[in-house]
């Protein structure tokens, strides 16, 4: 069984898939508090469903991509096995992760968003840096970017792992905190080899709103 917190069908908000339609399972739990944090309802509040029972909500919509997400959907080991099956049902699949639990396991077909969290999150202590290793090229590492320190952090970081070699790179800022156009500049002045990105359901939606 897992605990998930919502199933809902959207467009993707984030990632280098933005915009397209996609259905999102939120699973239950999260072993971080980001001090951005803005789904801090999926921490505890749940339904157990099976695989099947997730997997017959998910063929209500005619979608064939389909995202894993929390919380942090990777402290339920079950998600691994959920999302092989999609695999092989012939869904696109893709899992979000704040990037402190072990990747390896997750299916090879499976497109992986890994937070790398950045000093002002307070969570910088609990980055994986091992799962670096294990990213692929559809694979995506993002960047929560609150502050200028996070941002010369990040280019630390990218130089340091050689990240651009490996897998694509998302830069976005914390919402509220961080002026896009700062980042944006910041970005070109650098010609940093990134992927800006906003959160598109907060300008779609309003900001707080669940389920979308
Ligand atoms: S990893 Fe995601 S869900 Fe967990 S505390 Fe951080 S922002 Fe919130």
């Amino acid at each position: 069984m897992l605990k998930v917190n919502e199933i809902y069908y959207s467009v993707q908000g984030e990632s280098s898939k933005a915009g397209l339609p996609c259905i999102f399972v939120r699973l239950t739990y999260c072993n971080l508090r980001c001090s951005y944090c803005d789904t801090e309802y999926a921490f505890y509040e749940g339904t157990d469903f099976s695989i099947d029972t997730i997997i017959e909500q998910i063929q209500k919509y005619n979608c064939k991509l389909v995202e894993i997400t929390g919380g942090e959907p990777l402290v339920q080991a079950e998600c691994l096995p959920l999302m092989e099956k999609l695999c092989d049902m012939g869904y696109e699949v893709m899992i979000e992760t704040g990037g402190s639990l072990p990747i390896e396991k997750i299916d090879e077909r499976v497109s992986v968003i890994m937070d790398l969290k950045c000093p002002s999150s307070k969570m910088m202590q609990k980055n994986r840096y091992e799962n670096i290793n294990h990213l692929k090229t559809i694979d995506e590492v993002k960047f929560v970017i609150g502050t200028r320190e996070d941002y010369d952090w990040c280019k630390k970081i990218i130089e340091e792992y050689n990240l651009s070699e490996k897998c694509h790179i998302l830069f976005s800022v914390v919402f509220g905190q961080l002026k896009p156009i700062d980042l944006v500049n910041w970005i070109l002045e650098d010609n940093l080899p990134v992927r800006f990105q906003l959160q598109m359901h907060k300008i779609i939606w309003e900001p707080t709103k669940k389920g979308v």
